[in-house]
């Protein structure tokens, strides 16, 4: 099988799973137990924490495991709207955060919180004046993705880190797709909370981080003892230990963005000179190195994924699957983009696992299936 759905999730690293084995064998004390095993666990997670906290420059105490990003992106929004001063009751988004988080922003809006979206321009990037108009002393706190989880656009963070911090906000900055991808460091990142995931970048799922700076009033979401009082739970030390040994990984993040670069320009160019149809989305922007969002004329993406899968090609959609069918994406919805566009999207998204190998198969295998699809398509138009 050739995975292209890097950012759905990444198949865990060796060196991950083998960090993870004896910890589920040996640390499964409690590691708020007094007795000898339960402070060998409460060690190894100190020890994971600590590993978390150096690769991705933040302060022990600064980091709460959660069990992922859709748990740190709800913790930090409510956390920090909790213990916002009075006169602070707004909460901006951006239009094109991830689907769980704009559930989030609904429900607040529903419970009578008021919610701004900040909108996209059509290549896909923040609209930085409008953002910059929402942004006002009213805020209690922006929450902003560093990379979107669809077509891969950075966000300007540091724009907006200023933006928030000259109106006296709270910024949250969810990296799930950052981290792991492009270089990252918390403490010179100008944000207060960033939210992360440990599958997003080989390590296991169900688990991830709130980095929360230190000295910031905070709600606690799940009552208990445990993270400084700030996440109750009996932690996760198997899947903590994978997340600190996945971010070990990473080592020389510039040198696999190049590379992934590269596969990703290649397979966009190869595709675009077999298929003169292909639509590329937000090419000429920057982005993640090995994200890939595009469409083939107007063929449906059912199609185009039942080709691939026939090829043994993992890939996915850009649309989210709503009950009875397929509703446009949400990112492309607010880049403007036409709803029959949209229902073309195809995402194809590579990682470490991703070869020139795996590019070259799919450029000879996939154009000759779909050529023939995209003529009828132009023979059937109105
Ligand atoms: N935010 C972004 C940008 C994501 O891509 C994802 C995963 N698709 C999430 C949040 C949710 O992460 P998790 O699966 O760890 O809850």
């Amino acid at each position: 099988m050739i995975y292209l759905d890097h950012n759905a999730t990444t198949p865990p690293a060796p060196a991950v799973i083998a960090a993870m084995l004896p910890v589920l064998s040996n640390l499964w004390a409690n590691s708020s137990s007094q007795h000898g095993p339960g402070q060998e666990a409460k060690r190894a997670l100190g020890t994971a924490r600590a590993t978390v906290a150096r690769v991705l420059g933040c302060k022990p105490v600064e980091v709460i495991f959660t069990s992922g990003a859709t748990e740190s992106n709800h913790m930090a929004v409510r956390g920090l709207l909790a213990m916002a001063a009075p006169g602070r009751r707004r909460v901006v988004f951006s239009s094109v955060e991830h689907a769980g988080h704009l559930r989030l922003a609904r429900a607040l809006a529903d419970s009578g919180v008021q919610v701004d979206f900040m909108p996209v321009l059509a290549n896909g990037t923040l609209d930085l004046p409008a953002a910059k108009a929402l942004i006002g002393p009213d805020v209690a706190l922006v929450s902003l993705m560093a990379a979107n989880n669809e077509t891969g656009v950075l966000m300007p963070v540091n724009e907006v880190a200023a933006l928030t911090q000259a109106a006296g906000a709270l910024l949250h900055v969810d990296a799930t797709q950052f981290i792991g991808k492009l270089p990252f460091n918390f403490s010179s990142l100008g944000a207060d909370a960033v939210s992360l995931s440990a599958h997003k970048l080989q390590g296991p799922k169900g688990v991830g981080a709130l980095l929360l700076r230190q000295g910031i009033p905070f709600a606690p979401q799940t009552l208990g003892s445990q993270e400084r009082g700030r996440r109750g739970g009996t932690e996760n030390l198997a899947g903590i230990v994978g997340l600190a040994a996945a971010l070990e990984l990473l080592g020389d993040i510039g040198l696999e963005a190049a590379r992934l670069t590269m596969l990703r320009d290649t397979l966009e160019s190869g595709l675009a000179r077999a298929l003169p149809d292909t639509h590329i989305w937000c090419q000429n922007v920057a982005r993640l190195p090995g994200t890939s969002y595009l469409r083939f004329g107007q063929l449906s993406v059912d199609v185009v994924l039942q080709r691939l899968e026939r090829l043994g090609v993992a890939a996915s959609s850009g649309a989210a699957c709503s009950s009875g069918g397929s509703e446009p994406s949400h990112v492309l919805t607010a880049m403007g983009v036409p709803a029959e566009e949209a229902l073309a999207a195809v995402r194809l998204s590579l990682g470490r696992t991703s070869t020139l190998e795996d590019v070259s198969y799919l450029l000879n295998a996939l154009p000759p299936l779909l050529a023939p699809l995209l003529h009828e398509e132009i023979l059937t138009a109105p």
